[in-house]
């Protein structure tokens, strides 16, 4: 049989290797920590580097096409490792996705929305950025920030270098604070055919910058920007010639879909198709980067809701079954770890009435 390898050892490699049993495909984790939570349930791990080249190589050798759960996998491991196996999506892909940079700037230049930003490297940087951008913005971190982190919020320009400071002081990128009326994402899936998938646009409500609820249908004042930004979402995907899912994230608008950032990877927006969807976002990445034909995305009823567990949340989890028709999903973390992604529960909706 075949083996797909997954870079990265955390829920979404977990979920990605679940998926891929159920179609018959083994799988490889291969992951610096050895505690993830992927590992318990692929085939086989490595526990390695990500820039340990013998572990790569064998890793390679063991594997018929090699992904990831972790969009900050160091571009240079997947450039090493693309001679030897096929690597989905492209470092091309991977690089653009990792720096908010080079994401909102591929984005613009293909014609996609986004709100004005400007790269900061120093403090002339930010202040001509403070100039032209004005304020309320938001700073971040160019790479690696997620769940809200490495993000500093500026309500006056004077105070410009104390937020540079909170994040470290690298580089990164000013955005003006956009007013939205909400959050959505659109994820479709990509295969090495070019044959692409969509899926219904969850509205995603955060709390404390972490995604806490997933709700599909969007509510009509945001489900009305979804036609645009799958539009948006296909010329990225395009222009990246995409093999896997991919989640853009945008902001509900009074002037449209303003695209936010992408993850080339499955997402935790995504979650609810385990249950909602004919096919799963996670067996859909599978299929894709295996040369399979997509499953379709339809819904399986008339709604669906995701909630994240978060923290110790997760204490609750009796509760959750309890619930007759919550389906529950747990990551096998240990346990009240604060503001860790835990679990989380999807509840499907076979009601036609009021949501
Ligand atoms: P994720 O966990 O989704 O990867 P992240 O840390 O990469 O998050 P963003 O998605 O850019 O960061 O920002 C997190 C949240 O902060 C957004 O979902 C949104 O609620 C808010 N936010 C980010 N940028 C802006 C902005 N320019 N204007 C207003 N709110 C913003
Ligand atoms: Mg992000
Ligand atoms: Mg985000």
């Amino acid at each position: 049989g075949s083996v797909v390898g997954i870079m990265g050892g955390g829920q979404l490699g977990r979920m990605l290797a679940v998926a891929a049993a159920q179609i018959g495909y083994r799988t490889h984790i291969f992951a610096p920590e050895a505690d993830g939570v992927a590992h318990e349930v692929a085939s086989a791990s490595t526990i390695a580097a990500y820039d340990d080249e013998m572990a790569l190589a064998g890793f390679a050798n063991g594997c018929s096409v090699i992904t990831y759960e972790f969009e900050n996998v160091p571009v240079d491991a997947v450039r090493f490792l693309q001679p030897h196996r096929a690597c989905f999506p492209s470092a091309k892909a991977l690089s653009v996705a990792q720096d908010r940079v080079a994401e909102k700037s591929f984005a613009r230049d293909l014609g996609v929305p986004v709100a004005d930003f400007a790269e900061v490297r120093s403090e002339a940087d930010l202040n001509a950025a403070l100039a032209s951008i004005g304020s309320p913005a938001i700073l971040k971190t160019a790479t690696e920030g997620y769940d809200g982190k490495g993000q500093a919020r500026i309500t006056d320009p004077t105070l410009g270098m104390a937020a540079w400071e909170s994040i470290g002081h690298g580089r990164a990128v000013l955005e003006r604070m956009v007013r939205f009326d909400g959050e959505f994402s659109v994820i479709l899936a990509r295969s090495t055919h070019g044959e692409t998938v969509f899926w219904n646009c969850p509205e995603n409500i955060h709390a404390d910058g972490i995604l806490s609820r997933s709700l599909v249908p969007a509510r009509p004042e945001i489900a009305r920007h979804a036609e645009a930004a799958v539009g948006h979402a296909l010329r990225i995907a395009d222009a990246l010639d995409y093999v896997g899912v991919l989640a853009c994230e945008f902001f509900a608008t009074a002037d449209g879909p303003l695209f936010n950032e992408m993850a080339p990877r499955v997402h935790n927006s995504g979650h609810w198709t385990i249950e909602g969807a004919v096919t799963s976002q996670f067996e859909n990445h599978i299929r894709a980067i295996c040369g399979l034909p997509l499953g379709a995305t339809t819904l399986t009823g008339a709604s669906v809701e995701m909630h994240n567990i978060i923290g110790a949340d997760v204490d609750r989890w009796q509760h959750f079954l309890s619930d007759k028709t919550c389906r529950l999903h747990l990551y096998g973390k240990g346990h009240g770890r604060a503001g860790r992604k835990m679990g989380h529960a999807t509840w499907v909706s076979q009601g036609s009435g009021a949501a």
